[in-house]
């Protein structure tokens, strides 16, 4: 099977060199080789900066009763690492939109556009069309991969998107949230970009939140894209956890949707939403589905709450998001093998999150501590908290002093934690983020790297050419 793919990556050995003059530095390699990999799972944690990983970290190891500084994720034992530069077309710090997209397709946007070079102009939706670039996903599947992305976020959110959609703006995940002119100029929402692409380039399957943008609160256009999905050949649409683990042998291609729009988080999931799968559940299923095809796979997870309970000021349950996180790629560890499967774990941003002292025995979400235990206490007579913010909600109001942590419940997974500048949402931090990798391959993740070369190694990887023709 993989001597089959390098054939047919001979015919292309033209587009191959073109697209190698046109690669990041520093990775130069012929496309049209045979692949390394069968498989490559990318995981991106959003939001998921290297001081939210160093607390994750310590909160995982306090939560098993260990020492948490000298405790490690599953994927800080991978065997390499680089750092990326995240920046997109137009802003020193990147959204989620450029940030997926980079790597999904090796071209830098404008921060909420997808699957789009920069030529793209957020005031006119059409533009879109010819700004088109072919992600990562097209390319697999037009290839004979199977391709699947599974978030906690709307499937139709800016990183799962970033594996088939081709638009400016994020926000018309469904055609309810696009303005009637863009409609009126044929632009097609997000949902309906899943659901109607070209066979050759469909994902197989699409794992998360959104059902209300494909027709379970009603559509402009009237469809109900779940019943269109489950009535193709092979094909399935479910909304348990239940469903997704009982799916026939004889099923190719799965559109789950376990929430309106985003899933909960791993402290509300068992009591708003008990039958909804968690992370580790999806993971499990999109690898048993998309391995049937023994051509191989391209897998995108992505861990968004994080990034969602970040921008609400909540840092404790950012760390259980990253934990919930670690456990899905621990899950594609075991279910995976390193001689064919390459997993890199990454985030497209950072957070502005700071770890401001504390004792080695100190909770991780506590108050900073004096030499004698004590709280220390800030110039302004108050204790503070290890975890802080730059901003976010958690700062203090137009001439409100600064709330006094101890009088807080910090154990609340939903508290809000001090940020230095009160924001209703905590701004995104432009620091780089770091990728590790696990796997064929993986020794492209070293030293500096841009995150658009994401693309160009995981494509070289599957011995792909660098478009869907
Ligand atoms: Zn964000």
């Amino acid at each position: 099977m993989l001597a089959s793919r390098g054939r047919r990556q001979g015919a292309l050995a033209m587009t191959g060199m073109i697209l190698t003059l046109m690669a990041a530095p520093g990775i130069g390699q012929a496309a049209g080789k045979a692949p390394h990999a069968r498989n490559v799972i990318l995981f991106i944690g959003d939001g998921m900066g290297v001081s939210t990983l160093t607390a994750a970290r310590i909160y995982q190891g306090q939560m098993k009763g260990k020492d948490g500084a000298s405790n490690r994720l599953t994927f800080e034992t991978f065997p390499n690492l680089a750092l990326v530069q995240t920046y997109s077309a137009d802003s020193l710090v990147t959204d989620s939109a450029n940030g997926a997209s980079s790597m999904l397709t090796g071209h830098r946007t404008i921060n909420g556009a997808l699957g789009v070079t920069d030529k793209v102009d957020r005031s006119d939706c059409r533009s879109a069309q010819a700004a088109r670039v072919d992600t990562l996903a097209e390319i697999a599947k037009s290839h004979g991969l199977s391709t699947g992305a599974v978030s906690t976020a709307a499937i139709t959110d800016a990183t799962p998107a970033a594996l088939y959609a081709h638009v400016g703006a994020r926000s018309y995940q469904g055609d309810m949230a696009m303005p009637q002119a863009a409609l009126d100029e044929g632009c097609v929402d997000i949902a309906r970009q899943l659901i109607d692409a070209p066979e050759t380039q469909r994902l197989d399957l699409a794992l998360g939140g959104g059902a209300g943008f494909f027709g379970q609160t009603p559509r402009r256009d009237g469809r109900n894209m779940m019943q269109e999905f489950a009535r193709r050949p092979d094909s399935a649409f479910v909304d348990t956890a239940q469903a997704l683990a009982s799916l026939p042998n004889s099923t190719r291609h799965v559109l789950g949707l376990f929430a309106g729009n985003n899933m909960a988080d791993e402290t509300d999931r068992p009591t708003a939403t008990p039958t909804a799968p968690r992370l580790v559940d999806m993971t499990r299923a999109a690898i048993k589905v998309l391995s049937r095809n023994k051509k191989g796979y391209f897998l995108m997870v992505e861990g968004a709450l994080i990034d969602k309970a970040h921008h609400v000021g909540e840092a404790h349950e950012a760390l259980n998001e990253v934990v919930e996180f670690d456990a899905a790629i621990a899950e594609a560890l075991a279910l995976t093998d390193p001689k064919d499967t390459l997993i890199i774990v990454t985030a497209d941003h950072s957070h502005g999150l700071t770890i401001n002292g504390g004792a080695r025995n100190s909770s991780i979400l506590g108050l900073a501590p004096e030499a004698n235990g004590q709280p220390r206490m800030g110039g302004d007579g108050k204790p503070f908290t290890i975890l802080q913010y730059a901003t976010g909600p958690g700062g203090p109001a137009l001439n409100a002093l600064r709330q006094d942590p101890s009088k807080a419940n910090l154990a609340d997974p939903h508290y809000k934690t001090a940020a230095a500048i009160i924001l209703p949402s905590a701004a995104h931090g432009g620091e780089d983020v770091a990728a590790y990798a696990h796997g064929p391959g993986a020794e492209n993740f070293h030293g500096l790297i841009d995150q658009p070369a994401i693309f160009q190694i995981m494509r070289r990887t599957l011995g792909l050419p660098g478009s869907v023709h």
